[in-house]
């Protein structure tokens, strides 16, 4: 059977630690590339598991230029490109996920659709944050990992790593589950589909 390759991008790394936030219970400071990379850790193991082949930007704390993670579609040429994200906000009250596409209608929308389903699905209680205003309730936006690379591609933000509630489920293995099931329906459908 031909197995789809997903490239998985797990965003910042190495000197860019992404977005540090704290908890009030604890003494840590966690690092969005530090949580970026046990997402795709799991996500990938689970994919393998379903059917698809799974290559990663990153499998360590290393530092990657956005063009270079884009540069790494071209080398391995994969079916689908994922980016992987926390987001932060001055408010410790936005909350919530958001998957973003680049601008027009393109193949990354459809994608992009059924993540946003299945995570509606699979992560019981988490709010969505979409943009209906072009017609899909994906966000928008030329992120360089989304326009420069090579095969359809989605960046994901999994939640607020300033809303405490937030940070905590995004540091749980419930949330990690729950994130793997949504991509293994989300893409199983796409795969069956093209
Ligand atoms: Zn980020």
């Amino acid at each position: 059977m031909n197995k789809p390759l997903i490239l998985i991008d797990p965003g910042h790394g190495g000197s860019d630690p992404g977005a540090l936030a704290i908890l009030q219970e604890s003494t840590s400071v966690y690092r969005e590339a530090d949580i970026n990379l046990k997402i795709a850790q799991v996500v990938g193991e689970a994919l393998l598991l379903h059917g698809f082949d799974v290559a990663y930007t990153r499998c360590n704390d290393l530092q990657l230029t956005l063009s270079q993670r884009a540069e790494l579609s071209k080398v391995y040429r994969p079916a689908l490109f994922l980016s992987f994200h926390c987001n932060a906000a001055s408010s410790p009250r936005a909350t919530g996920m958001e998957v973003f596409t680049s601008p027009g209608r393109t193949e990354s929308d459809t994608v992009a659709e059924l993540l946003i389903a299945e995570l509606e699905k699979t992560t019981v209680g988490k709010v969505m944050r979409t943009d209906p205003s072009d017609g899909d309730r994906d966000k928008e936006e030329k992120f360089v990992v989304l326009t420069q690379t090579a095969c359809p591609a989605c960046l994901l933000e999994f939640g607020f790593m300033t809303n405490p509630a937030d940070l905590r489920w995004l540091l749980s293995e419930t949330a990690w589950q729950q994130i793997a099931e949504a991509m293994i329906n989300a893409l199983t459908t796409w795969r069956d589909d093209v």
